[in-house]
């Protein structure tokens, strides 16, 4: 079969309780991008029980269509049983490319479609491009631990599929004037297609926020160097409106829990304000946070180089630069 008979940018849009996770709409806003490179249409793909009318807003987000398939047996998700719903839909439309959120949904479920439609898969990119030319999808993501930036392509295979991250795409505007259709389609799935029984589904306890939808960031670094002193930048980050995040040398040295990680291995962040305070600005932790509107740093080595990226450098120690902060912003 040609490649060129696949078709269609796709984003698997991924719902969980009735609510669709914020990566699926940035996404949709770097589908409609690519779609529109291609002059081809943006697809959304939604899957569960009783979601239709998720699927409007999918459209508010960018999409042309929806493929919507309701199912029962689609209520929970099963690894399963959405790798064959998917399976059969990719095998019926010939897409051309496929975006997932590297959620831990989309990492389970990714290469597992990947392998049952026998193409490739880049996981965790930073970049979506068309290249001009050949009009292949162009894939980068960070490799060899960060070192360098790997652009891949899937040359002889179709869909080209990627998960990129959540907070690494920006989504559009919401526009409830867009118009799109909605086609249903079957899941085509009997009970015998369920291997596995939820028991029960435990809920993590909510976060108040999280650090990849606060719009400011103080983030800390072993240069803080002891646990203790993160209670200055809880103290700098509620003085802002903020929360407080870290680097990986902090997490691993027990200092902050890994939820509030940033970087490779993190979070990928993108807050209005990013503090960075005694972060060295190693690349895989600016790898997180590089797309920050404003980044502000404050480091006693004024060859860090996270001064190269910074758009406001401190040069000083944070033990006396920080509680400065707080007591001039205290008196405004
Ligand atoms: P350091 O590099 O030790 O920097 C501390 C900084 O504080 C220095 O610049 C120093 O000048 C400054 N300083 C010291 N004392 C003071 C003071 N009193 N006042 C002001 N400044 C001071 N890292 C991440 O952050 N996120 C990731 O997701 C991540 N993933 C990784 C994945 C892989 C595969 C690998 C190999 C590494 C990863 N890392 C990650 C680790 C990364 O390479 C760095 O080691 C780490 O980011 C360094 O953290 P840091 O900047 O806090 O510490």
């Amino acid at each position: 079969m040609s490649i060129l008979e696949h078709k269609g940018v796709w984003v698997f849009a991924e719902q969980r309780a009735g609510e669709i996770q914020k990566v699926s709409l940035e996404l949709l806003g770097k589908g409609r991008e690519l779609a529109d490179t291609l002059g081809t249409k943006l697809t959304a793909v939604l899957l569960g029980n009783n979601v239709k009318e998720m699927a409007s807003e999918l459209i508010y987000y960018g999409a042309d269509e929806v493929i919507l398939v309701e199912d029962e047996l689609l209520d929970v998700y099963i690894t399963e049983t959405y790798t064959k719903v998917m399976s059969k839909i990719i095998k019926e439309k010939k897409p051309d490319i496929i975006l997932m959120g590297a959620t831990a949904l989309g990492r389970d479920l990714a290469p597992r479609v990947s392998a049952r439609v026998h193409t490739g898969l880049t996981a965790d990119c930073t970049t979506l491009e068309i290249d001009e030319e050949s009009k292949h999808l162009l894939m980068t993501r960070p490799a060899f631990g960060g070192n360098i930036m790997a652009t891949i392509i899937c040359p002889d295979h179709r869909p080209q599929m990627s998960t990129v991250r959540p907070g690494v795409m920006i989504k559009q505007e919401r526009n409830e004037e867009r118009q799109g259709e909605i086609i249903e389609f079957p899941s085509g799935l009997a009970k015998e297609d369920v291997n596995v029984e939820v028991i029960e589904i435990v809920k993590e306890e909510k976060q108040k926020m999280k650090i990849e939808e606060a719009e400011v960031l103080v983030s800390g670094g072993r240069g803080m160097r002891k646990k203790e002193n993160f209670q200055t930048l809880e103290l700098l980050a509620k003085e802002l409106g903020g929360l407080v995040s870290g680097s990986r040398a902090v997490v691993d040295a027990g200092w902050m829990d890994r939820e509030h990680q940033v970087g490779q291995t993190g979070k990928t962040v993108r807050p209005n304000l990013y503090l960075a305070c005694g972060v060295s600005g190693a690349i895989q932790h600016v790898t997180g946070m590089e797309e920050s509107d404003l980044i502000v740093a404050i480091n006693k080595n004024p060859s860090a180089p996270i001064f190269e990226l910074a758009d406001v450098g401190i040069v000083g120690d944070v033990e006396k630069v920080i509680p400065s902060l707080i007591d001039e912003l205290k008196s405004v």
